[in-house]
C-alpha cells in the first residue's frame, strides 16, 4: 500500500484556490527563510549594517521583521483583529501552523484571513525593500491602507461566492460588492 508524503502545514497557507501567486511566492521564500534578510547579508559579508530598517531598534532577520518588529507586528495585529482573530500575533512560522489547525478550510472566512498574511507578510518586504532602495517610508497607518486596498483589488474580481449570512457580513465589513455572489 502506498503512503502519503508528508505534506507541509505551510501548503494550505499559501497555495489555495484564489491565493495571489505574487503575494504567496514572497510567503512561501520568507517562511524557507530565504529572502535576503540583512543577518543573511552580514553573515555573507555583504554588508556591515543589520538593523532593522522598519523599526530602527531590532537587528533583521526573518523572525524579527515577520512579527519580531514592532512596526511589522503593529500591522499584522491590526489584520488580525480585522478578521475577527482576538489573540496576540505569532511567529510567521507558528502563524501558518495555526492555519492549517484552524482556518485552512475554503470558506470566504478562511480565504480572506489566508490572503491577509500573505498580503502583509508581501508588503512588509515591499516596504523594507522601499525604504533601502527607493527611499520612501510609509508609516503604519499608510501601510495598512495599502495592504486593505490590495486586498479589496483582489476580492473585488471574485464571483461564485456562497450567497451566506457569514459571507453578507464579510463584505459589509470589507465593503466588498455584492457582484462576488453573481454566478
Ligand atoms: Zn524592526
Amino acid at each position: 500500500m502506498r503512503t502519503k508524503a508528508p505534506v507541509m502545514p505551510w501548503h494550505k497557507a499559501i497555495w489555495f484556490p484564489r491565493s495571489v501567486p505574487r503575494w504567496a511566492i514572497i510567503l512561501w521564500i520568507a517562511l524557507l527563510g530565504r529572502l535576503s534578510t540583512k543577518d543573511r547579508l552580514l553573515a555573507w559579508g555583504v554588508t556591515a549594517d543589520d538593523a532593522c530598517t522598519l523599526c530602527g531598534a531590532g537587528h533583521e532577520s526573518h523572525d524579527h521583521l515577520f512579527f519580531g518588529c514592532q512596526y511589522a507586528s503593529r500591522i499584522w495585529s491590526h489584520f488580525l483583529q480585522l478578521n475577527g482573530v482576538n489573540r496576540h500575533g505569532l511567529k510567521l512560522r507558528d502563524e501558518v501552523v495555526w492555519i492549517a489547525q484552524h482556518s485552512g478550510g475554503s470558506s470566504m472566512k478562511n480565504t480572506i484571513f489566508k490572503l491577509s498574511l500573505a498580503a502583509v507578510v508581501y508588503n512588509i518586504w515591499r516596504e523594507r525593500n522601499g525604504r533601502i532602495f527607493k527611499g520612501q517610508n510609509l508609516g503604519h497607518d499608510d501601510l495598512i491602507s495599502r495592504i486593505t486596498s490590495d486586498l479589496r483589488a483582489c476580492f473585488i474580481s471574485w464571483r461564485r461566492v456562497e450567497k451566506s449570512d457569514e459571507n453578507r457580513l464579510l463584505c459589509y465589513a470589507w465593503r466588498i460588492p455584492v457582484s462576488v455572489f453573481d454566478l
